[in-house]
């Protein structure tokens, strides 16, 4: 069995665990289908790419939940909360960054890892063998989705959000 962990998907989840298991010494592949493959919200081929609001929400970690969260992804010395600190933008007491600019540098942070390559594809199928981390998010591809569903069970699949639109 191969001992390289493969990731699917190079979202801000697949980006992290991508980063934390290299910086553990274990080889990562992450396979990516942008910008090959489109969704109806990504617009860049960059990692972390970020679809969704701006914001990562609180940063107090004393009384928010989501700003302990910040605190101790900072404590494990995470990718996501490095580069959002050097691409912060004023929010008051809410952790926003500059979106383009930040993906990019996470991006650019995962490309010069010497454990961390990138595979530009689609995957279709659920592997069998190996180590996986499944990291598609909402808008995974209709041929994984399917599997997934497949394997799980349509009524197991659920995603909740938070309501912030983007206007182009
Ligand atoms: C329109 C929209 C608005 C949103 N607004 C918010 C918000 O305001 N606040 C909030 O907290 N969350 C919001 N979300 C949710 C948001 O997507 C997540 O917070 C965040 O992006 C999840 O990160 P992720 O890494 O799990 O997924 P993503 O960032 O989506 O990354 C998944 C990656 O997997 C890739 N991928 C998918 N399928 C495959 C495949 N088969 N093979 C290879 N690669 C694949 C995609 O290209 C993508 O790069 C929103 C989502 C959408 C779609």
């Amino acid at each position: 069995m191969s001992k390289t962990l493969h990731i699917i998907g190079g979202g801000m989840a697949g980006s992290e665990a991508a980063w934390q298991a290299a910086q553990q010494g274990i080889t990562v592949v992450i396979h990516e289908m942008r910008p090959k493959v489109g969704t109806f919200a990504h617009r860049t081929g960059h990692l972390a790419e970020m679809v969704c609001s701006n914001s990562f929400r609180s940063d107090d970690h004393e009384s928010n939940a989501v700003g302990l969260l910040h605190w101790e992804m900072r404590a494990a010395n995470g990718l996501i909360m490095e580069q959002a600190a050097v691409h912060r933008l004023p929010a008051g007491g809410a952790l926003a960054v500059d979106r383009d600019p930040f993906a990019q540098s996470v991006t650019a942070r995962i490309m010069a890892h010497p454990l961390i390559s990138v595979s530009y594809e689609e995957i279709t199928e659920l592997p069998t063998d190996g180590h996986w981390i499944i990291a598609t998010g909402p808008l995974t591809s209709g041929a994984l989705a399917q599997n997934i569903r497949a394997a799980t069970g349509a009524d197991a699949l659920a995603f909740f959000d938070a309501i912030a639109p983007i206007v182009y």
